[in-house]
């Protein structure tokens, strides 16, 4: 029996692995599920899995948590810090499934209690980088990544011959918005933008795909996880979503890893890891998919992409204000008080107004987070004036 932790449990990420976890209840006890304020949807889950605790991070939700819970002898709690030290019971496996920076508190939580945590949370990783590798070496904790991109390279990365690899492909969709001009994409709605062809996930990761910053993103995270150079990992759009990423050797050779687009496989993965479990997934139908495409990325029409590479090339701060501001902007679109074009552009104007010292400590991560948001903030209300 593997004890496990979900934090997000009632997201997109958090669905799937429940859903994983109560295919196979003989393997898997629940120790502890976190939610922001979905009490209901929480209560039902903690119920149904047995778990020991339920945890809302947002207090004003606590009494509805209660209430749902009372009799059925699953502890609860609420609040930013109870969900820190729920990630800290001694789960073997935790899901860090958190949406934004909101989870970096908690995903170091996890890691400082040496189990294996399973990263679907990119941002924290974007933010804060070597500090959250560090901490998972620091108290011999294994990082496992769940999204579909990462786990693929983890999954084809020879790391024993690291200095062998020669390029990391990282393949995209390109989102709701590939095929669209730069008219168009000025005028979509949040309905639009959430709507991604591929994958069906959280609004800001939805958001986060059809403006590419969601790759971007990706190609900072694969920076942190694989020893690689930013200049060894390219991105390739790829509409099937077949190919989750690539991971290509001095001697020519490109190894793969292919699968269905549905998160259940790269969780399910890092579930049984280093051993392998059923999900019952449908098997590939290879003829029924007869071709499988690739173009290069378009700069002009997502500079996401430019943005992300600047920003992990100067590293320092600035992935940490990059994901800050882009968290405000997608906000700010997903309640319609800016265009879908201003995402990027409150992301480079947030990136050119601020440059602070490299953070040396989480504290300080979040401290450049906060001010970054700030900034952004600032330049949704000029956006709405
Ligand atoms: P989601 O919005 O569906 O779920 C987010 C979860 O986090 C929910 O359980 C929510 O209650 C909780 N949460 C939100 N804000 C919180 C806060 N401030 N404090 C504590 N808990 C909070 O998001 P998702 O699509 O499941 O994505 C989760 C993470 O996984 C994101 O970082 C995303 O980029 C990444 N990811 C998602 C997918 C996917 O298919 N959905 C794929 C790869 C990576
Ligand atoms: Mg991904």
């Amino acid at each position: 029996m593997k004890t496990v932790t979900i934090l997000g449990a009632t997201g997109s990420v958090g669905t799937s692995t429940l859903d994983l976890i109560e295919r196979a209840p003989e393997q898997f006890e629940v120790l502890a599920l976190t939610a922001n304020r979905d009490a209901k949807g929480l209560a039902a889950a903690a119920i149904r899995t047995n778990a020991k605790r339920a945890v809302v991070a947002d207090e004003a939700a606590l009494p509805e948590l209660r209430a749902a819970l009372a009799g059925t002898g699953i502890d609860t709690a609420g609040g930013t810090q109870a969900v820190c030290d729920t990630a800290t019971l001694g789960a073997d496996w935790t899901m860090a499934a958190i949406v934004g920076c909101a989870g970096l508190r908690p995903v170091t939580a996890a890691l400082e209690q040496g189990g294996t945590v399973v990263l679907a949370n990119k941002e924290p990783l974007v933010s804060a980088g070597a500090l959250v590798i560090e901490t998972a070496a620091r108290h011999g904790a294994t990082l496992l990544p769940a999204d579909s991109e990462h786990n693929a390279i983890f999954q084809c990365f020879d790391s024993a011959r690291a200095d062998r690899v020669r390029r990391v492909i990282l393949t995209a969709s390109g989102g709701p918005f590939r095929d669209a001009t730069l008219d168009e994409m000025r005028r979509v709605t949040p309905e639009q933008a959430v709507a991604h062809p591929n994958w069906s996930m959280g609004a800001k990761i939805s958001v986060d795909s059809a403006t590419m910053m969601n790759k971007g993103l990706e190609l900072i995270e694969a920076a942190r996880l694989f020893p690689v150079r930013a200049d060894q990992i390219e991105i390739i759009v790829h509409r099937q979503s077949v190919i989750h990423s690539m991971v290509e050797y001095v001697d020519g050779s490109i190894l793969a890893q292919l699968g269905p687009s549905d998160m259940r496989t790269p969780i399910a993965h890092t579930l049984a890891w280093p051993d392998r479990m059923d999900t019952a997934m449908a098997p590939l139908d290879f003829a029924a998919l007869g071709r499988l495409d690739f173009e290069a990325p378009d700069l002009e029409r997502f500079p996401a992409l430019r943005l992300a590479r600047e920003a992990l090339e100067a590293d320092g701060a600035r992935p940490a204000i990059f994901n800050a501001a882009n968290e405000i902007a997608v906000a700010a679109f997903l309640a319609r008080a800016i265009g879908f074009l201003e995402i990027a552009a409150i992301v480079a104007d947030t990136l050119a107004r601020y440059a602070p010292a490299a953070p040396d400590s989480i504290d300080a991560v979040l401290a450049i987070d906060a001010e970054a948001r700030a900034i952004a903030g600032e330049r949704v209300k000029d956006c709405v004036a």
